[in-house]
């Protein structure tokens, strides 16, 4: 009888598992480049991402996870992520948005309200910027 504990097959059995359980969790819980990065100046919890749709027209937006938890508490704040993403390729000195120079660059946004925005950098003063 062959030892059926080889440490090479024991160790890509737990590389595949660890694998599997990564793709999952991200199934469970996607991560966004906006995700952990946005955050609301009033109850000091992050935005997150929600697909709206309205007449056939898709939009993404991003908005206090306190509003949408709970539907009280916090401002009706919503961000649309395509604008989202032109301020920041702006803010970046970007010609397109790109999300490894943005996690690179930018530490948080904080949204002051639903026209101004506060961009903290690594390294660098904050930028304030208006949306209209
Ligand atoms: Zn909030």
């Amino acid at each position: 009888m062959t030892d059926c504990h080889d440490p090479i097959i024991k160790r890509e059995l737990f590389e595949k598992v660890q694998i599997e359980l990564a793709r999952r969790q991200v199934l469970i819980n996607p991560r966004y480049c906006f995700s952990s990065k946005i955050k609301c100046r009033i109850c000091g919890k992050n935005f997150s991402r929600r697909s709206h749709k309205k007449n056939s027209h898709k939009a993404t937006l991003w908005q206090c996870t306190s509003r949408k938890k709970s539907k009280l508490g916090c401002e009706k704040i919503e961000l649309d992520e395509v604008e989202l993403k032109k301020i920041c390729a702006e803010i970046l000195a970007l010609p397109i948005f790109d999300e490894t120079t943005f996690a690179e660059e930018i530490k948080s946004i904080q949204v002051l309200d639903d026209a101004h925005l506060a961009f903290e950098f690594y390294g660098r003063d904050k930028k304030l910027w208006s949306i209209r």
